[in-house]
């Protein structure tokens, strides 16, 4: 079949929830990905923020194929050894305590929001907790993880959605104290804001948060879904900042392709929260899966990719710079490390299309945003590469 054949009949045959980009993807060596043209594009899309050591990396596709040959699932029932090691190496990133493994990332965002009201519940014996938001906020499309997107256009169809949910504005800390009480468990945000636009929170904000958490035993949850996995330039981008979350979810990156998430806590919630039988998944840390993480985790230390991200990154955001200066309708960069995005004053999805035609990969993140998230593996030259594309699909 031809690209169009496989694309009338992909449009026949699947919900149509996405709308797609043109394009059938065949395969993918380090930072490009080739359709079954042969034609090759450079991504600076990376999956979504998902294959940081680039694709068909091959001590990442040894791993996984040594473990398929061994055993891909054995269930919770059971102890396997992936998902032991992965979690001492997750343990030893983050400085969290405890592992939850999940199978995405709406799905952690689940578990964390159950683990806090469990937290709240054991503490007073309530069943009306109230959960703190941000505004433009994106956890997920399940149903809990949506309860707490800041997108009310994502929300209305689905209401109603979990109850005692309230909204504050990122880095506005009087907005976050005018909405607790007595009920509120959690207070969960974005590190760096992804969906919504690429917004890192600012320290003054997060700390003054943490405080205000610590002081009336609220527990922060950071999403570290997407600028998780050193794409900030250091493990997770609280730590940039030295605020430790009490529960942290985590998706993406951590498996590089493999669909699995996780979230993680401090001693003190776990011993304070989720027990036997209230929390479970069938796939949840499968050997598979847990090699993927271990090996992954592996691989950011041998690569030295934070070096990477924080040389590289910085590159990337002085190119993005210059582009701020030169031309009046893009209005500013936003970003830390790999995570940068452009804002216009227009929408940028023609932009978006241009650079496609001339086989670069680009993604929004809103109408008048260009996210750029490649591979954490990235080149000077590969950013050079994608910024004389840019240029000409500006022009
Ligand atoms: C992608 C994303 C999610 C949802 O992850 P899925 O694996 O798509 O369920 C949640 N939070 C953030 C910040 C994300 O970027």
């Amino acid at each position: 079949m031809n690209m169009q054949e496989y694309i009338e009949e992909a449009e026949r045959d699947l919900l149509h929830t996405y709308n797609r980009y043109q394009i059938v993807w065949d395969k993918g060596d380090g930072v490009y990905l080739y359709d079954i043209n042969g034609k090759k594009y450079l991504d600076f899309v990376s999956g979504i923020a998902v294959f940081a050591l680039g694709y068909n990396n091959k001590a990442y596709n040894d791993a996984l194929k040594a473990q398929i040959d061994k055993v891909i699932h054995t269930s919770n029932y059971y102890y396997n050894v992936p998902a032991i090691e992965a979690a001492k190496k997750l343990k030893k990133v983050s400085g969290m305590d405890r592992v939850f493994y999940t199978n995405s990332g709406a799905e952690a965002i689940e578990g964390a929001l159950k683990a806090a009201k469990k937290y709240a519940y054991l503490k007073d014996g309530r069943t009306d907790h109230e959960i703190i938001a941000m505004e433009h906020s994106f956890h997920g499309r399940t149903m809990g993880a949506l309860s707490v997107t800041g997108n009310p256009h994502y929300r209305e169809a689905f209401e109603p959605l979990i109850p005692n949910i309230k909204y504050a504005t990122l880095n506005d800390f009087e907005s976050v104290k005018a909405q607790v009480t007595d009920k509120t468990c959690a207070i969960i945000m974005e590190t760096v804001q992804g969906e919504g636009g690429i917004h890192p929170v600012t320290e003054d904000f997060l700390k003054q948060v943490k405080a205000l958490c610590e002081e009336k035993d609220i527990l922060l949850i950071l999403d570290e879904i997407q600028c998780g996995m050193g794409r900030t330039g250091t493990m997770f981008a609280w730590q940039r900042y030295g605020v430790k979350p009490d529960i942290m979810t985590c998706a993406k990156a951590i498996g590089c392709g493999i669909p699995v998430g996780a979230f993680l806590m401090t001693e003190k919630v776990a011993q304070n929260s989720l027990t036997s039988g209230d929390h479970g998944t069938t796939y949840g840390g499968n050997p598979l899966a847990c090699t993927a993480i271990s090996k992954v985790l592996d691989l950011f230390e041998e690569q030295k990719v934070l070096d990477n991200v924080n040389e590289v990154g910085e590159y990337l955001a002085g190119k993005l710079d210059e582009l701020v200066l030169k031309y009046d309708f893009i209005k500013a960069r936003r970003g830390l490390g790999l995570m940068q995005g452009l804002a216009f004053d227009k929408p940028v999805s023609e932009i978006i299309n241009k650079a496609l035609e001339r086989g670069l990969l680009l993604i929004n993140a809103g109408t008048q945003v260009i996210r750029f998230i490649p591979a954490l593996i990235v080149s000077k030259e590969n950013v050079d590469d994608m910024i004389a594309i840019l240029e000409e699909c500006l022009a």
